[in-house]
C-alpha cells in the first residue's frame, strides 16, 4: 500500500484566497488535525526580523528555520504584514524549505491527538509536502477581492493602511511565491480549483465539502 492509512487533504492557493478560513472549517468538520503551514514561514520570517537581522539573510534565514519551535508560534505577532512579507523572502530559499519540510510531513503522516486525518494549507502542499494527498484543493480569488478582504480585515484590527497599498502587497507576494525556483505556488495537476472571488465563507465551505467527500465516497 503506497497510500497512509491517514486522511490528507491539501488546500493551497494565494495569500488572503480564503483558504485559512476554510481549512479550519474543513477540519473541525472531519475532526482532523490542522496544520497552517505559512505560520512555520511567519514565524522563521519574524525571528530574523526579531534577532535584528536581514530576511534575504540565508544565513539568518536557514538558522531561524533550524530553530523554530512549532508548539509555541506566537499567533499575534506573526499575523502582520512585515511578517508576511519576511515569509515570503525565507520561503524562497531552499535550505529554508528542506528545514520545514519534514515538520510539516510528520505532521501528515502522523497528525497529533491521534486525529485520523489531516489538513493542511500552504502553496505547495499538494505538489511538494503532501504529493499523495487523499484530496488537493486550490482556492483562488482575484487580487482586488483579496486585497479588499485583506484591507476589511487590517482596518478592523485598526491598522491603517490603503487598500492599494495592500493590492500592491498582494500582487508583490503572488509574484514572490509564484516565480521562485523551489516549489513554486501552482495548482496540483490533479487539484481542485476552488475560486471564491463571489462566494461567501458559508459557500465556500459547502464547495469545498461536496468536493472532498465524493474525492472519500
Ligand atoms: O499563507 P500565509 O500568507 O500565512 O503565508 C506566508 C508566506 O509563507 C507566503 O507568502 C509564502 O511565501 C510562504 N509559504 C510557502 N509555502 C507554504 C506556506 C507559506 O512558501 N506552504
Amino acid at each position: 500500500m503506497t497510500k497512509s492509512a491517514v486522511t490528507v487533504i491539501a488546500i493551497d492557493g494565494p495569500a488572503a484566497s480564503g483558504k485559512g478560513t476554510l481549512a479550519r472549517q474543513i477540519a473541525r468538520h472531519y475532526d482532523y488535525a490542522y496544520l497552517d503551514t505559512g505560520s512555520l514561514y511567519r514565524a522563521t520570517g519574524l525571528a530574523v526580523l526579531a534577532a535584528g537581522g536581514d530576511p534575504n539573510d540565508d544565513e539568518a534565514a536557514l538558522a531561524a528555520a533550524q530553530a523554530l519551535d512549532a508548539a509555541h508560534i506566537d499567533e499575534g505577532a506573526i499575523r502582520t504584514r512585515e511578517a508576511g512579507d519576511a515569509a515570503s523572502i525565507v520561503a524562497v530559499k531552499p535550505a529554508v524549505r528542506a528545514a520545514i519540510l519534514d515538520f510539516q510531513r510528520d505532521f501528515a503522516a502522523s497528525p497529533p491527538g491521534g486525529k485520523k486525518g489531516a489538513v493542511l494549507d500552504g502553496r505547495d502542499i499538494g505538489t511538494v509536502v503532501c504529493p499523495d494527498a487523499t484530496v488537493k484543493l486550490f482556492v483562488t480569488a482575484s487580487p482586488e477581492i483579496r486585497a479588499h478582504r485583506r484591507w476589511l480585515e487590517l482596518n478592523k484590527s485598526g491598522v491603517e493602511v490603503s487598500e492599494a497599498q495592500i493590492l500592491e502587497d498582494v500582487r508583490e507576494r503572488d509574484r514572490r511565491d509564484a516565480e521562485r525556483a523551489v516549489s513554486p505556488m501552482r495548482p496540483a495537476s490533479d487539484a481542485h480549483l476552488l475560486d471564491t472571488s463571489n462566494l461567501s465563507i458559508e459557500a465556500a465551505f459547502d464547495m469545498a465539502v461536496a468536493i472532498i467527500d465524493k474525492a472519500m465516497s
